[in-house]
C-alpha cells in the first residue's frame, strides 16, 4: 500500500508554534513510518509547517503521489487543521480513506468521525496502524473487516464502532527506529533557530496519572523503558547520519527509571558517545549523584514540573511530590552547575488569584534557569476535563485556544480573564527581575533571551494584555 502520513498544513500559524518559533519533527509519525516500511508498505512523510506547505500544495502533493490511504496526526490545538485536511482530501477524492491518530481523536474520536475523518487510530498507534493498512491492503476500505483490529473507531453504516483498546507494547525495543530518513531533518527550529537536534524517546507512560495531563491516559497508567542499548544504538547512529550531537529527549520523566538511566550512561561511556542532551525528570526521581553522573555525560538541561506552591493542590493534582524536595533539588542543580527549568501551572479549579501568586512567588525562591508558566487547560481525557465539564467550568470550546498559553476555562473563584492576566503577570514577575537579566548577561544568553522575547513574547503578551483589559 501507498501510505501517505502528514502533518496537517497551516498549522504554523497558530499562537503556539509562533510564539516558541517552534518546529519540531513528528516522532510518532515517524515511528508509524518505520513501522509499515518494515511490511513492506511504501510511505512517505509530509511535515507541512516545516516544508512550508500551504493546503493548497499539501492537495497538489496527495494528487501527484496518489496515495492509497492518507494518515494525518494533530493535537488540540491543530485539530482545526487536520479537519481542514481531511476536507480538502475529501473534496479532491471521496473514496480516499482518511485515518487520524493522536492524543485529541483518541478521546474526541466522533467529533473526527463527523469531520472526514474515516477511521481514528486510538492511543498508541503503530501496530493498530499496520494491522488497519494490511487489512485495507486484502479486502479493501470494508469497515467490517475493522471489526477484529484493537484500538480503532469507526463508522459501520450510522453506527460507530469502537474496537477494545489495544494492550501497549511490552517490549518497545521490538520497534524499528522512527523513519528520520522521511523527515526533513535540516529544517527543524526553535525559537525561529535552526538548531540541528535529534529527538528521542526512550520511554513511554507514566505511572502518576496527574490530573492535568494526557501521558498517563494516552500511552497508559505505567512507564515502558527502552533498552539502554537500543537508545545508544538509535542515538549513535541518528548521530553519525545526521552529523549533530544535540539530542532532546522528549520523554515526560526520564530519570524515573534509575537502572535505565545508569546503563544508559554506561553505555554512552562504552561508545565513547559525546552528545549533549536535556531531559525531563522529577524531583523525587533524581539525587544530586544522578545530576553529576548526567552533567559528566553531556546532560545540559533538566526538566521539572513542580506545578504549584500549595501542598494541597499538588496532592489534589496527584503529583505525589513534595515542596521542601523541590526546594532541595533545584539546590542542588544550581550547586552541579545544571540549567533546569521549573514548570508551573495557575488556574486549577480550585485556586484563588493568591494561590497563583503564591505559585509565582514560589518559582522565583526555587529560581531556575528558567521558568514556564501555563494555565491549567482541561485536555479532552483528562480528569480534569472531566472535572471542568461536570462543574461547567469550560468557557472557551475553541480548540485552537487549547495551547495552555490561553485560559479556556474559569475557577470556581476566579474567571477566565483573570487567569490569562495572572499567566502574563507571571512572565513579567519571573523574567523582569533584574537578577535574571543580569544572570543571562553574565552567562552570554542576553542577545538570545531579548530577541526571543522581542520577537515572540512581548508581542503576545502584548496582545494578551490589551486582550485582558478589554481592548
Ligand atoms: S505531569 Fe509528569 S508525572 Fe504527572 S502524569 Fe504527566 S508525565 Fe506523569
Amino acid at each position: 500500500m501507498k501510505v501517505l502520513l502528514a502533518v496537517p498544513p497551516g498549522i504554523e500559524k497558530l499562537e503556539l508554534y509562533r510564539v516558541l518559533g517552534l518546529k519540531a519533527p513528528p516522532l510518532g509519525l515517524a515511528w508509524i513510518a518505520a513501522v509499515l516500511e518494515r511490511a513492506g508498505h511504501k510511505v512517505r512523510i509530509i511535515d507541512s509547517p516545516t516544508e512550508g506547505i500551504d493546503l493548497k500544495t499539501f492537495i497538489n502533493e496527495v494528487k501527484a503521489w496518489n496515495p492509497d490511504v492518507v494518515g494525518l496526526t494533530a493535537l488540540t490545538p491543530t485539530i482545526y487543521k487536520a479537519y481542514e485536511a481531511a476536507k480538502a482530501i475529501k473534496e479532491y477524492d471521496k473514496d480516499l480513506p482518511v485515518i487520524m491518530g493522536g492524543p485529541h481523536v483518541t478521546f474526541m474520536y466522533e467529533e473526527a468521525l463527523s469531520n472526514n475523518v474515516d477511521v481514528v487510530v486510538r492511543g498508541e498507534g503503530e501496530y493498530t496502524t499496520l494491522e488497519l493498512i494490511n487489512t485495507m491492503e486484502k479486502v479493501g476500505f470494508e469497515p467490517e473487516h475493522f471489526k477484529q483490529i484493537r484500538g480503532l473507531v469507526f463508522k459501520l453504516g450510522d453506527q460507530v464502532i469502537r474496537t477494545p483498546d489495544r494492550p501497549p507494547i511490552r517490549n518497545l525495543d521490538e520497534l524499528p527506529w522512527p523513519a528520520r530518513h522521511l523527515l526533513p531533518m535540516d529544517k527543524y527550529t526553535l525559537f525561529n533557530k535552526p538548531i540541528k537536534f535529534i529527538h528521542v524517546m526512550a520511554s513511554r507512560g507514566c505511572p502518576y496519572g496527574c490530573t492535568f495531563c494526557s501521558t498517563s491516559y494516552f500511552w497508559g497508567r505505567m512507564i515502558r523503558y527502552r533498552s539502554a542499548k537500543d537508545v545508544a544504538d538509535e542515538i549513535e547512529d541518528a548521530v553519525n547520519k545526521y552529523k549533530t550531537n544535540i539530542i532532546v529527549f522528549t520523554d515526560d520523566e526520564f530519570t524515573l527509571g534509575k537502572r535505565f538511566v545508569y546503563e544508559f550512561l554506561r553505555e554512552l561511556d562504552e561508545r565513547k558517545l559525546d552528545i549533549n542532551f536535556s531531559c525531563g525528570s522529577r524531583v523525587d526521581t533524581i539525587d544530586k549523584e544522578m545530576m553529576l553522573a548526567l552533567k559528566s555525560h553531556g546532560c545540559t538541561a533538566l526538566y521539572f514540573g513542580v506545578e504549584s506552591a500549595s501542598q494541597d493542590t499538588i496532592n489534589r493534582i496527584g503529583k505525589k511530590i513534595s515542596l521542601e524536595r523541590a526546594v532541595k533539588v533545584f539546590q542542588w542543580a544550581k550547586e552541579v552547575k545544571i540549567d533546569h527549568v521549573g514548570s508551573f501551572v495557575l488556574g486549577f479549579p480550585w485556586e484563588t488569584i493568591d494561590d497563583m501568586k503564591a505559585t509565582v512567588k514560589f518559582a522565583i525562591k526555587l529560581n531556575p534557569t528558567y521558568a514556564q508558566f501555563t494555565v491549567a487547560t482541561p485536555y479532552p481525557g483528562t480528569p480534569l476535563y472531566y472535572e471542568a465539564l461536570s462543574n461547567n467550568l469550560i468557557e472557551d470550546w475553541n480548540w485552537e485556544h487549547y495551547t495552555t498559553l490561553r485560559a479556556v476555562m474559569r475557577g470556581f473563584k476566579f474567571t477566565k480573564e483573570q487567569a490569562q492576566k495572572m499567566l502574563s503577570w507571571a512572565y513579567v514577575h519571573y523574567y523582569g527581575r533584574l537578577s535574571f537579566l543580569i544572570h543571562e548577561l553574565v552567562h552570554g544568553r542576553f542577545g538570545t533571551i531579548m530577541s526571543a522575547i522581542k520577537n515572540s513574547l512581548v508581542p503576545w503578551f502584548m496582545e494578551h494584555l490589551l486582550r485582558g483589559s478589554g481592548e
